[in-house]
């Protein structure tokens, strides 16, 4: 069974890191989105808000799991038997970042390999924190992120 592993913060998912994870869930026979504890970010809502949030609106695809961790990548790639993480890739500045990341997963855990899939040019300009600064505008954000957690973000800054 092929199972690759979708990490980030995902703080919180939007509908760029959505298309990922369907278009990743359709060429692996599992996808673990995987929400990583980053030390050094300050998050908006909790490891378990977000872990919540992906299920929620993830639950149509049957071949998705979604997790938390807080190891290295590469240390729990291998605890859940998967040799492939999937990233997306925007514009030309995600890519130096998440070659050098790939690298030293690659020499972390030689068994690792990280597939890039490229983000669809609708969502390019898209992010997580690119979001949190509209909405705090009072920004509509059906653009921006999966419907069924709107009401979360709004909860979140008080709207
Ligand atoms: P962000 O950069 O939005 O804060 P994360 O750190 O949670 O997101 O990123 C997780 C993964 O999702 C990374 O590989 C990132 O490049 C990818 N990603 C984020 N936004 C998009 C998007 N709009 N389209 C494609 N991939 C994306």
């Amino acid at each position: 069974m092929k199972i690759a592993i979708y990490p980030g913060s995902f703080d919180p998912v939007t509908i760029g890191h959505l298309n990922i994870i369907r278009r990743a869930a359709t060429i692996f026979d599992k996808l673990i989105v995987c929400v990583m504890v980053n030390a050094a970010k300050n998050p908006m809502f909790t490891l378990d808000e977000r872990v919540e949030m992906i299920s929620r609106v993830t639950d149509d695809l049957p071949n998705v799991e979604v997790d938390s961790s807080d190891e290295l990548l590469a240390d729990y790639a291998r605890r859940r038997g998967s040799c492939v993480i999937v990233k997306g890739l925007r514009a030309g500045s995600d890519f130096e970042n998440e070659f050098q990341m790939a690298l030293i997963n690659k020499k972390i855990n030689p068994e690792l390999d990280t597939m890039f899939l490229t983000a669809e040019s609708r969502y390019m300009y898209l992010s997580s924190s690119t979001v949190k600064e509209l909405g705090r505008y009072g920004v509509d954000l059906a653009d921006f992120l999966p419907k069924q957690i709107i009401p979360d973000f709004e909860k979140k800054i008080g709207k």
